[in-house]
């Protein structure tokens, strides 16, 4: 289980503090995905970036347990596959270097086994023919795919995704997307995904949330009975739809909710 308890996150510069997470407060079963959407600018990347351990908070806890491993949250205790929004791939290391890097790190790659892994993830995302190359010879849709197979090689208990699909073709981001489900369903990593699309979160997110423009808090929190579900033939989606798009752009309190 994941506990956030009145996490505060402030940027510090000449100019003074700026706080963008403000006390947020939520918690995640083991095995769960929460889809998290919010307007640009309202914290998404930096909650993201704390989770994963890149940022340090002002204050408030992060807890995580999974299979057995204790608190508190921390990269070096547990198995966080991180797909940043810049893709995060070392720029000296190839393609196939950089999957294997995080399992290198915790002494954890086997050659035959990962190798396969790897195989298997490379044509899934079709990036067979790029594992040799560095990422500075690649495409942003093929930085992505190559984040989206070291994320899911490392087999991770929290899989943390910033906006993993943003650089991808319509096809490839609906194979992409086909592709997280598979491999969810079969590790279940507890996982949180930022996007910007409620199309995206209502179809990968079995839980969802909103974002504050501002205030860096979540707003509304709902589960999802559309998860798994491509093109949902029901009126009631179009409804959640509306309803998820109202909530992204309205700063009332207390809005329309669906299940
Ligand atoms: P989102 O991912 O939701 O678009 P971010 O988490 O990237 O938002 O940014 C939230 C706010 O924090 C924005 O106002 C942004 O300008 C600011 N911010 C992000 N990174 C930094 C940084 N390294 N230093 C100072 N301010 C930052
Ligand atoms: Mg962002």
């Amino acid at each position: 289980m994941l506990i956030i308890n009145d996490l505060s996150i402030h940027y510090k510069s000449k100019q003074g503090d700026n706080p963008v997470i403000c006390h947020l407060s939520f918690q995640l079963q083991e095995g769960e995905s929460l889809a998290i959407l919010g307007p640009s600018g309202c914290g998404k990347s930096t909650l993201i970036n704390a989770l994963a351990g890149s940022l340090a908070a002002e204050s408030g806890t992060m807890e995580f347990a999974a299979r057995d491993q204790g608190y508190p949250l921390s990269p070096k205790q547990h198995k966080i596959g991180l797909i940043p929004q810049n893709c995060g791939l070392l720029p000296w290391k190839t393609v196939r270097e950089n999957c294997l890097l995080p399992l290198k790190i915790r002494k954890e790659y086997h050659k035959n086994k990962h190798t396969q892994e790897l195989n298997r993830l490379s044509k899934a995302l079709n990036i067979q023919d790029i594992l040799n190359k560095y990422p500075n010879e690649l495409s942003g849709g093929q930085l992505q795919r190559s984040a989206i197979a070291r994320a899911f090689l490392l087999e991770p208990d929290l899989l943390l995704m910033d906006e993993p699909f943003s650089a991808l073709d319509e096809i490839t981001r609906a194979e992409a997307r086909e592709l997280f489900l598979r491999v969810w369903k079969y590790q279940k990593p507890t996982t949180i995904l930022v996007t910007h699309s409620i199309e995206e979160a209502l179809y990968l997110g079995n839980i969802l949330s909103v974002m504050d423009a501002q205030g860096g808090n979540i707003k509304y929190q709902k589960n999802n009975p559309y998860f798994g579900q491509l093109y949902p033939d029901h009126a009631d989606y179009l409804t959640a739809k509306q309803i998820l798009r109202q909530q992204l752009v309205t700063k009332e309190e207390g809005m329309d909710t669906f299940e």
